[in-house]
Parts: structure tokens; sequence; C-alpha cells
């Protein structure tokens, strides 16, 4: 049987295993430069997109650079093309990624206190508050991305699969298990149905480290439990509306024939927030490019969920990428708030030093310079922060 025919008969899983194997042998013929099996791995993985009824612009730019490589630039410039067209961003790639990243960095570690200040005993009480403070917003920013909840008006379209979850390291906490056999009992659904297991050792792309707080032991097995899928199909998405990873890439999982998580409800995931820390670890981590940035701007101020409410995801993830560039350029590459913070963290020092060898003069006239140059930095952040907004609510 040909391979579109053999898709449309209903073995989409199987192919999409087949793709993720072409990609993987692309990227390793890559690393030897074996350059004609890199180059035969990728059209391998076009042609099983193109018989499940799909093109990804990752392919084709892909293949784009393997062309590239290999001298023939007619048929490279003709997949980065193809790439471009199926996807508006694909120029933006780079940046949108190094942006992400230091967005995700930033938001968790405080340009201006050192963490060895937090233990340092301090008789000055307005500096204390002044540590105390910076301290726990540090903690909370960290706890908002340690366990999310994302609050995008978005019909979960990262929770359908378009192999079985597990493949994907979508994996029950096991110490989640017994509170989960409860809840489904109490909405009479199945445990059998709406769980799988595997034997841990098929999970190989997770250390033993990693995979040590799935792992059930059962007659002598060693088990991971992840939610099995049902019928649902979600269908294909304009490119616009699909989401991506943190590092700007197509979701592994996310392809037309996917289809839904077996917990998934109406209003989103049944078990987001079952026992104590809610949900699974896995599912509560995940956040979709678009998720984060703009969790990351609500609590930064710059938008309100009222915002964001009624707009549909392919207009969401725009706002995001416009976003998340214009913060890069304006705040994290702005100079002038840089030296500010360099200059607090200065005072800051100065006044810590200053308590600990009890020169009080001193370490009063380092906090009222911490507090003058904190006042400059909130201004220009504030000038900063309303050029964003404008960005991505403005459209
Ligand atoms: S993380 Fe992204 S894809 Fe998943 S529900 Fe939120 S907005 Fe939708
Ligand atoms: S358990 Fe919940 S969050 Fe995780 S994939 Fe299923 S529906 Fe989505």
């Amino acid at each position: 049987m040909e391979i579109g025919a053999a898709a449309r008969a209903g073995q989409p899983s199987a192919f999409s295993a087949r793709r993720r194997i072409a990609i993987r042998a692309c990227f390793s013929a890559i690393a030897v430069r074996d350059l004609s099996a890199a180059l035969a791995a990728v059209d391998d993985a076009i042609a099983l997109d193109g018989a499940l009824g799909f093109e990804t612009s990752d392919t084709f730019a892909l293949r784009s650079r393997i062309w590239l490589a290999l001298g023939d630039y007619v048929r490279a410039a003709q997949d980065r093309t193809r790439a471009a067209a199926l996807d508006p961003h694909l120029d933006d790639g780079d940046r949108v990624r190094t942006a992400a990243q230091t967005l995700w960095e930033r938001f968790q570690t405080d340009a201006v206190a050192d963490q060895a200040w937090w233990s340092v005993p301090l008789v000055d009480g307005a500096l204390r508050r002044v540590l105390a403070d910076r301290r726990a917003r540090l903690l909370r920013r960290r706890e908002l991305l340690a366990r999310p909840a994302c609050e995008l008006p978005c019909p979960s379209l990262c929770c359908y699969f378009a192999e079985d979850p597990w493949v994907y390291g979508v994996l029950i906490d096991a110490a989640k298990l017994s509170d989960l056999g409860g809840f489904l009992a109490g909405r009479r659904m199945e445990a059998s149905t709406c769980l799988g297991s595997v034997p841990a050792t098929e999970c190989s792309f997770l250390s033993g480290e990693q995979i040590g707080p799935y792992v059930v032991e059962e007659a002598g097995q060693r088990l991971v439990y992840f939610p099995r899928r049902d019928e649902r199909v979600r269908g294909a998405l304009p490119r616009a509306a699909r989401p991506k990873s943190r590092t700007f890439t197509d979701l592994a999982w996310d392809q037309p024939h996917a289809t839904a998580c077996r917990l998934l409800g109406e209003l989103g995931c049944l078990v987001h927030d079952l026992g104590a820390p809610p949900g699974f670890t896995v599912c509560r981590r995940f956040l979709c490019l678009a998720a984060f940035v703009l969790l990351v701007l609500v609590d930064e101020g710059v938008v309100r969920r009222e915002d964001l409410a009624g707009r549909p995801m392919d207009d969401l993830n725009e706002a995001a990428i416009r976003g998340l560039l214009e913060w890069d350029a304006r705040i994290h590459r702005n100079g002038d708030l840089a030296a500010l913070e360099e200059e607090m963290r200065n005072a800051l020092g100065c006044a810590v030093e200053a308590d600990r060898t009890q020169k009080h003069r001193e370490g009063r006239a380092a906090l009222s310079a911490y507090c003058r140059r904190l006042k400059d930095w909130n201004a220009r952040l504030g000038r900063e922060r309303a050029a964003v907004r404008a960005r991505v609510v403005g459209g």
C-alpha cells in the first residue's frame, strides 16, 4: 500500500513514529557529516507529513540547509521559500529563541540583590525589608514558572497527541496514582480505559534520575503510567494558530490526526488541580511559547488578563511574539536600565557591608542611593513597559 493510502486507512500513529525516527536519523547523519543520508531521512519525513496531509516549515528549512551544505543553491532557495511561506516568522527564529531563553533566565534571577545576602544577619530594619521584598518577589516568580497554570483562552491545544503521550514524556507521578484512582472512581471513569503503562525501560530518553518519580514496581516490573487518548481528533489548524514550544519549534505531538488525552474535559484538564502539589508535574510544567510569554507579561503588569480574554490563538501567538521581541529590545538590551541595575547592586552591596561592619551612617547613605536609583529605574521601566503593551494589545 502506498504511504498516503496507508495513512488515510488509519495508521497515523505508525506514520508519526516513522516520522520521528526519520527526523532523528537526519540529525544523526548531519552530526557525522553524511549529508546524503541526512537528505534521504528528511525526504522521508516530508513524504510522511504529506501522506498525512500537512507540511511543516521545520522540515523544509532543514532540507534547505542540507541542500546548501551540498552546494545546490537552487534547491536550497526553493525549500527556504517554501518554509517561509509556511511560517511568516521563520527568519525571526533565532531572535525569538534567544529572547525567550533570556526571558526565562532573567525572570528567575535578581540582577540587583545577591542571593548570598539573604543569609546575612542584618541590623538595619529598612535594609532587611528591602532584601526580604526582593527575595519574596524572586521566589514567587520561580514558583510561578515551576508549576504554572496556563491562563490563555485556549481549548487545550497541547493536550492532543499523535502517539501515546508517554512517547512525548507525558507521565503520571507515581505519588499521584492513588489520588487519581479515587478521582476516576468518583467520576465513574474506568482506570484501565484512562490510564496505560509501559515498562520504564521504554523511556530511554529520560535518565534514571529523571524517571525515578514516575516509576512504580508491580509484580516485579518497573512501570510508568501515562494518560491514554480517546477518539476526539482536534484536526488540522492554520499554522498561525498552532502552539509553538519555548524554543520556537513545532510541538512534536501536534499533528492533524492527534487525538485528545482522556483526561481532557470540556473545560480543560480534569486533573490539573488534583492533589498537592496540584496536577501532574509534566503537564503543569508545560507552557507553550505564547502561554509563557503572556504569563510573564501579565505578571510584569504589561498586560491584563482582560486584554487577552476572547482573543483567538493565532492572535495570541502573534501578540506573544511581538511582545517578546519588543521586551527583549526595550528591556533586556536596554543599556540605561542595565546601568541603573548595576548602580543599585553596588549600592545594596555597600549597605550590606556597612551593616555587617557596623558603619551605620555609610549604610544609610548607601540605602538612600539604592532607593533613588530604584525610583529612576521604575520610571524608565514604566515607559518601556507602555511601549511593549502597545505592541501586545494594540497590534
Ligand atoms: S500551554 Fe499553549 S497550547 Fe497549551 S493550553 Fe496553554 S495556550 Fe494552549
Ligand atoms: S493530563 Fe491534563 S494537562 Fe496532561 S495531557 Fe491530559 S488533559 Fe492535558
